[in-house]
């Protein structure tokens, strides 16, 4: 499949856990803008120092801040025959400055209603050795690693509810504007882990077998 997927769905939808997957089944190198932005805030980078208070409010950073970033991301030589883009683009904005510099073959929208993301988000650890994401109650860390598991600072009840706000006010939007490009491909996420990870995969293989 040619050109970058995007992982699209309500924070806590389960972008990042079925990314790593993705990866693997795809080729495509994985990039969070989450992950980037936590990692500039992190190195205190001029562009953490702008974003952290939009961050920690539980807003979007500013669209030319992150279309910035991405731009860059993708003239990195790895990112010749596409990204798996985790949580990019977010803004029609951002959908229309991605779609002058890069195709997108498929959106893989993750759909969870929204009182099953209060619940998830609000129990999500990561392992910062290994970056990978558990639930306290659904799926939870290993007992050997649970005393260095941590919660990200904007994974609390009130911050999850703006961000669900401004998923829905200014990212939800995005799901018509790709569908109506035919590349919006909608996956039940209110299920377990393993199994939207199956239904993402054999509805990519169809699309692959397809395009064969
Ligand atoms: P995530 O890890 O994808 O939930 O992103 C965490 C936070 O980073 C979001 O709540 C936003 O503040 C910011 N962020 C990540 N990606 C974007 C984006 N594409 N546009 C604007 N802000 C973003």
């Amino acid at each position: 499949m040619n050109g970058s997927i995007v992982l699209f769905g309500p924070p806590g939808a389960g972008k990042g856990t079925q990314a790593s997957r993705m990866s693997k089944l795809t080729g495509k190198p994985q990039v969070s803008t989450g992950d980037m932005l936590r990692a500039a805030v992190a190195a205190d980078t001029n562009l953490g120092r702008e974003a952290k208070g939009y961050m920690e409010a539980g807003l979007l950073v500013p669209d030319e801040v992150i279309i910035g970033l991405i731009s860059e991301r993708l003239q990195q030589p790895d990112a010749e025959s596409g990204l798996l883009l985790d949580g990019y683009p977010r803004t029609i904005i951002q959908a229309e400055s991605l779609d002058e510099i890069e195709s997108v073959s498929v959106v893989v929208s993750i759909e969870v209603p929204d009182d099953a993301i209060v619940q998830r988000i609000v129990g999500r650890r990561m392992d910062p050795e290994t970056g990978k994401i558990y639930h306290i109650e659904f799926n939870p860390p290993p007992a050997e690693i649970a005393d260095r598991v941590v919660q990200r600072k904007d994974d609390n009840e009130e911050t999850v509810r703006s961000r669900l706000l401004a998923y829905h006010e200014q990212t939800a939007p995005l799901a018509n504007w790709y569908g109506e490009r035919g590349v919006l491909l909608r996956i039940n996420g209110n299920q377990g882990i393993e199994e939207v990870g199956d239904s993402i995969e054999s509805a990519l293989l169809e699309l692959s077998g397809k395009d064969a």
